[in-house]
């Protein structure tokens, strides 16, 4: 059997360990190790939106093939029954923006339901209501996925198809061939490859958001503007948004951005004046100048091992994590694992 170590629990390693566990089902063992798990990965306290955002100068190609997937996945959950179990439900949303340039068409139109452009009279109606003078924005309907319950039925998934998990820290990529025969890493780290690559490009986008009990909001709306908020239905609780701040490690609650968020959101649905706290949260976003996902030949001394590198995926990973799995075990049939993986390199 060939053994394949992915590293990071998040939700775009268990969604490619789940899929290489399904794929090399009987040829390969995967074992996911990682520092932590559900509920204290990055994904955890987000709200699962469908939407690409923040993933930096990634090519819009990229963006679709990977989000696609991932829509489509979420579709099949939601339509054959797993909806309650995996968190997913289907929402209309409403994107909108101030930007000068207004709202060019974006990559995503033809992925989601029923994208329609928002006509000046419908933004007019919109900047008087929240107070803000919006440029452009469109109305459809898309999924949000909570991690709360994605993460959990994906790791019972790959238990289940006999993935094996280990907790631990790893520093480096020598770490995980010590006293372990490995023919290919899959390192989905996040932030973590950082310091465990030392790769530069890698910086945290802080994001602070609270929950609310709000049962009457059934209505995801974006403010796509830098000092935009957004408002988010999950099923027990409504998300409120949020910040984005660029290399920034703090992880503690910051009153300023409380009253950003609180005050942005009231603006934008009133009647959020009336719904009870819940809980506020920082999660520090793996940001990249794009997302890395490809396949690095790893000199060790007189050993080479194939690492595939799945991480840097921003405000967007839960967006993009099933197509970016799936795109994990593409790079991995290339190595043709049923035979010796090493004679390829
Ligand atoms: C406030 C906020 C709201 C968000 N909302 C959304 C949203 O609505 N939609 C969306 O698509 N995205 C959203 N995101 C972004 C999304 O949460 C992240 O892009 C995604 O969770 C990243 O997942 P990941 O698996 O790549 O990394 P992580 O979830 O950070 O997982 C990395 C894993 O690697 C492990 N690890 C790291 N280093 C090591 C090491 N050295 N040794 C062992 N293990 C290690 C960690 O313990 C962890 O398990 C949001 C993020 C924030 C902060």
């Amino acid at each position: 059997m060939k053994q394949i170590v992915v590293l990071g629990a998040g939700v775009n390693g268990l969604c490619a360990a789940v899929q290489l566990a399904e794929h090399y089902y009987g040829v390969a063992n995967v074992t996911l190790i990682s520092e932590q798990v559900t509920p204290d990965t990055t994904g955890d306290g987000s709200a699962g939106l469908w939407g690409p955002y923040y993933c930096g100068k990634t090519s819009d190609h990229k963006i679709v093939k990977w989000s696609t997937a991932t829509h489509v996945f979420f579709h099949q959950l939601w339509k054959n029954g797993l909806a309650a179990r995996v968190g997913v439900s289907l929402q209309p949303c409403t994107r909108l923006t101030t930007d000068p340039q207004g709202y060019p068409d974006p990559v995503w139109k033809d992925i989601v339901f029923g994208c329609e452009k928002l006509s000046q009279s419908e933004l007019d109606r919109l900047s008087y209501e929240h107070g803000r003078r919006y440029t452009g924005g469109y109305h459809f309907a898309t999924f949000t996925c909570e991690p709360s319950g994605l993460l959990p039925y994906l790791f019972n998934r790959f238990v289940n198809v006999g993935g094996k998990f280990v907790r631990a820290r790893v520093d480096n990529v020598e770490n995980i061939l010590e006293n372990r025969k490995v023919d290919l890493i899959v390192n989905c780290t996040g932030l973590g490859s950082l310091n465990m690559l030392g790769d530069k490009e890698v910086l945290s986008i802080r994001g602070q958001v609270a929950r609310v009990c709000a049962p009457w909001v059934f209505e995801i709306i974006l403010d796509d503007s830098d000092d935009g908020n957004y408002v988010i239905p999950n099923s027990e609780t409504v998300i409120l948004g949020g910040t984005h701040q660029m290399n920034d490690f703090n992880r503690n609650i910051n009153k300023d951005d409380s009253k950003f968020i609180f005050d942005g959101c009231e603006r934008m649905l009133p009647s959020l004046r009336n719904a009870t706290k819940v809980s506020e949260w920082v999660g520090l976003r793996p940001g990249r100048s794009t997302v890395r996902l490809e396949l690095e030949r790893y000199v060790i001394g007189e050993q080479t091992v194939p690492i595939i590198h799945n991480y840097g995926h921003g405000g967007c990973g839960v967006t993009l994590c099933w197509g970016c799995g799936s795109e994990v075990v593409e790079l991995c049939q290339r190595l043709d694992l049923t035979k010796s993986t090493r004679s390829k390199l």
